[in-house]
């Protein structure tokens, strides 16, 4: 058993209508056994209300949501507040995952005010970094991955950083089938850990829960949190089967 915080957390992207979206919900919550490591849905908008609903009062069991925007309120067609999120019973934001990076041109810069605007509001970010195969292939994939998360977050207070989940997803891994390694993702986890230690002390670092991301299912699980610092997941694809994102929160030390 690791004694640092175990977290799945699945992203279903933009995928299940209302109807699918309470199934799946009821499904996982029908099933999930009681356990320490956190469960997180980050679902689309559209289902965050009831998902919230249907989980309340199961232990560790958690919504967020994949997005904000970084204002309060006001004329942003499209776009949803922190204090949106908060009001149907959020926790959790994911900010900085790399098609948002890529499809909606967020920058380290606006994910940086992102953080701090779900912070001030009492939710709980989770932090993406990752490197794509050409930066891998260079062999600059941790320069990379530490340039992210400075650039992200090491403008937080040490009480702050302390809510920050990270998590570590290569662009590579993503949606390809393709995994990196137990070994790459520990090493990338390590070289991760170190630089927090470098900023907030070991003490901090080592609360902090890394989560690796990519590809992660049903049959990889397992060896991947094994890990001694991956902490837990974040899961795409195999998050959308009740059955599968199951089998992955129990494959959690
Ligand atoms: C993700 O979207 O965060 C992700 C890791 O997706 P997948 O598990 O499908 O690779």
């Amino acid at each position: 058993m690791k004694t640092r915080q175990q977290i799945v957390a699945g992203n279903w992207k933009m995928n299940k209508n209302y109807g699918e979206g309470r199934e799946l919900a009821l499904e996982i919550v029908a099933r999930l056994k009681l356990s320490d490591t956190k469960v997180v849905l980050c679902t689309p908008f559209i289902h965050l209300s009831l998902v919230q609903e249907l989980i309340n009062g199961v232990s560790n069991l958690y919504t967020g949501a994949q997005n904000c925007h970084q204002e309060d309120k006001g004329a942003y067609t499209g776009e949803i507040s922190v204090e949106m999120l908060k009001s149907v019973g959020v926790s959790y934001v994911i900010l900085g995952h790399s098609e948002r990076r890529e499809y909606f041109a967020e920058s380290d810069e606006l994910l940086a005010k992102k953080v701090d605007k779900v912070l001030a509001a009492g939710l709980l970010p989770i932090f993406c970094c990752g490197e794509s195969l050409d930066i891998r292939d260079a062999d600059t994939h941790i320069a990379h991955v530490e340039a992210q998360i400075k650039a992200g977050l090491f403008h937080l207070s040490a009480e702050d950083f302390a809510k920050v989940v990270i998590a570590y997803e290569p662009i590579w891994a993503i949606g390809t089938g393709r995994t990196a390694s137990p070994e790459q993702a520990q090493d990338m986890h390590a070289a991760i850990r170190a630089l927090l230690a470098s900023k907030y002390g070991a003490e901090a670092a080592d609360a902090t829960s890394i989560l690796y991301g990519g590809s992660v299912n049903g049959g990889n699980a397992a060896v991947l949190f094994a890990q001694p610092d991956v902490d837990g997941g974040l899961v795409g694809g195999a998050s959308l089967k009740a059955d599968e994102f199951i089998t992955i929160v129990e494959a959690t030390k």
